[in-house]
């Protein structure tokens, strides 16, 4: 896709607005009523969904250019996705979120890349991953378990760690706690180790198309190669570039089926493989992850041609799919959490496709560190109002912006905790 591909929808944007705010019905409260972390930080109109949508016009009708002033706007987007969700609700003719994606290879293929981001796509170039790290370092979180070499023997199971995990040691009793239960309910993997690529996913969601290609193709080689039939990953960044962003990219994992480690943990705790036991006495709250929630749902290709009706309305035909986000990964975390005697959760007022993003997508933690910072406190703030002892996620970065910015604020007061560590002291 183009930009050009969504200028005929764009223009059926009505600049309603229902891009920066929960649906009415879900409003709890003025304070935790707004969706976009951009508009709700900067307050203006250019920030938010449909400002993008606006922006774009002007660009295809010739009637702007790309300038710094809207790089800054362009770059300040975590690409959360939330504004798509909400104008989806009254049109699936408008995709604010695309657009928004296909301002940032826009800007990238014109040459007038954000500097923070170029840097970090040169380490990528440098030493394949995001971590800025050797690869040859990739395998050391899962030393002294034991998972099958997926490079030499064939695998059902295909455990994809993704770069965070793989070299963040503060999150390794995540990555090996993942494996340590799969084995507890009998599920043996296999690893890439060193030669497990990026999944592209943050690259592309900073602009870089071409960088998502190449390291989806290196996957889909391999995972062919080891005869995997299921790709598992605690990873909820990595699960959404494999849900969405390569189907969109046009790189298809057919005949694999790609879950994240809360679907697999529910399944088995279903299956009573897994039993949790031990008494974890907690409030906790769930924060759901983008791309895991209203980002992890099954993206559909779309190919069909708008046709106007009665000079005015337009229609899509076939049909185009509506991603609201709510087919995402929201209940599998849930039921894990119920499974734990002992842990009441208290849920957010904006939560599963209407949760407010951990600030810490689409490379805004790079280039803008601050806003990245900001949209993750105003998450701790709405967490703690539950009166919750824990903030409990599915994402290495969720965890780890919150984790920053509670550290940078003093707030010490809620743990963070992937739900993985959670269901581990169950067992
Ligand atoms: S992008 Fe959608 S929700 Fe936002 S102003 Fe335009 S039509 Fe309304
Ligand atoms: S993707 Fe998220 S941050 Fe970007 S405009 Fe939409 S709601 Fe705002």
């Amino acid at each position: 896709m183009a930009l050009e591909d969504y200028e005929f929808a764009a223009q059926y944007c009505v600049r309603c607005s229902l891009c920066k705010w929960l649906p009415i019905d879900f409003v709890r409260s003025w304070r935790y009523a707004k969706n976009c972390p951009a508009i709700a930080r900067y307050d203006f109109h250019a920030y938010s969904g449909g400002g993008r949508v606006v922006a774009a016009n002007s660009l295809l009708q010739g009637r702007g250019e790309i300038t710094e002033e809207l790089m800054e706007v362009i770059f300040r987007c975590q690409l959360c996705g939330a504004c798509q969700t909400t104008c989806h609700l009254i049109t699936e003719l408008v995709d604010p979120l695309e657009i928004a994606r296909e301002l940032k290879f826009r800007c990238v293929e014109e040459g007038k890349e954000q500097p923070e981001l170029a840097a970090a796509r040169k380490e990528l170039v440098r030493h394949g991953n995001s971590q800025g790290r050797s690869q040859s370092a990739r395998r050391n979180w899962a030393r002294g378990l034991a998972v099958k070499d997926a490079n030499r023997t064939k695998v059902d199971v295909l455990f994809f760690a993704g770069c965070k995990l793989s070299f963040d040691e503060s999150l390794w009793p995540v990555v090996r706690g993942s494996v340590e239960l799969l084995h507890k309910a009998g599920v043996s993997v296999g690893i890439l180790g060193r030669e497990e690529p990026c999944c592209g996913g943050r690259f592309f969601d900073m602009g870089y198309r071409k960088e998502l290609s190449r390291c989806a193709k290196t996957l889909l080689k391999k995972t062919k190669a080891c005869g995997a039939t299921t790709l598992v990953t605690p990873c909820a960044c990595c699960y959404g570039t494999f849900k969405q962003s390569y189907p969109m990219a046009g790189h298809d994992l057919a005949g694999v089926e790609v879950l994240h480690i809360s679907e697999l943990l529910d399944r088995l705790i279903a299956q009573r493989k897994l039993r949790p036991r031990k008494k974890v006495p907690m409030r906790v709250t769930y924060h759901d992850p983008c791309r895991l929630g209203r980002l992890g749902e099954e993206y559909e290709p779309w190919e069909g041609e708008y046709i106007k009706k009665l000079g005015v309305v337009c229609v899509s035909e076939p049909q185009k799919p509506l991603r609201r986000g709510t087919e995402g990964v929201f209940e599998p975390p849930r039921n894990i959490l119920r499974s734990i005697p002992g842990v009441e959760l208290v849920e957010m007022e904006r939560i599963k496709e209407y949760a407010w993003c951990c600030g810490a997508g689409g490379g805004v933690p790079q280039a803008y560190p601050d806003f990245a910072a900001w949209t993750a406190c105003e998450r701790l703030e709405e967490a703690r109002s539950t009166g919750c002892e824990a903030l409990i996620t599915a994402c290495p970065w969720c965890e780890t912006s919150f984790k920053e910015a509670a550290g940078e604020n003093g707030e010490n007061g809620m743990g963070i905790l992937d739900i993985v560590e959670l269901l581990r002291r169950a067992l």
